[in-house]
């Protein structure tokens, strides 16, 4: 049944058995956003053996990098990223968590040397319990992930 819900698409990136809920989260770590011209699928709440409940999303058109396929990780662990190619899976692989995240994300401290305009890539280790903190400053993210997107 899952097969009609999410149409076959001729290339692009399929992320798969995200956890119920964050499918929007997900989409925000893509950029996804109403100036999005990519065609983008969104099934919330399919039923899902392994799962329960998941959500899936697809994006057209588009291969989504490991940047933000990290970033999806801290959110949804078990996620799968299906790359599809002319219509077949050419790549499929499930998420993992990363040690360290460099260069999307924006520390939140004003006074963080990533903030002062010198040409520093952000970088976040990433704690054991799942919680992001900046190489630089110390700072700990408090807030969802998709917050601190530059
Ligand atoms: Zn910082």
């Amino acid at each position: 049944m899952e097969e009609l819900r999410i149409r076959p698409i001729r290339d692009g990136t399929v992320i798969d058995h995200i956890e119920r809920g964050r499918a929007l989260e997900v989409l925000k770590i893509l950029g996804v956003d109403s100036s999005t011209r990519d065609v983008v699928s969104v099934a919330m709440n399919v039923s899902s053996e392994k799962m329960g409940a998941k959500d899936v999303v697809k994006v057209e058109g588009r291969e989504i990098g490991s940047t933000e396929t990290d970033i999806i990780a801290l959110i949804a662990p078990e996620a799968t990223v299906n790359v599809v190619r002319e219509y077949e899976v050419t790549e499929k692989y499930v998420v993992s968590m990363p040690d360290e995240i460099t260069g999307v994300l924006t520390c939140p401290n004003p006074s963080c040397i990533t903030n002062g305009g010198e040409p520093v890539e952000t970088s976040f280790e990433v704690e054991d319990d799942g919680e992001l903190r900046c190489s630089y400053c110390d700072e700990v993210l408090e807030d969802e992930v998709a917050e601190y997107i530059s």
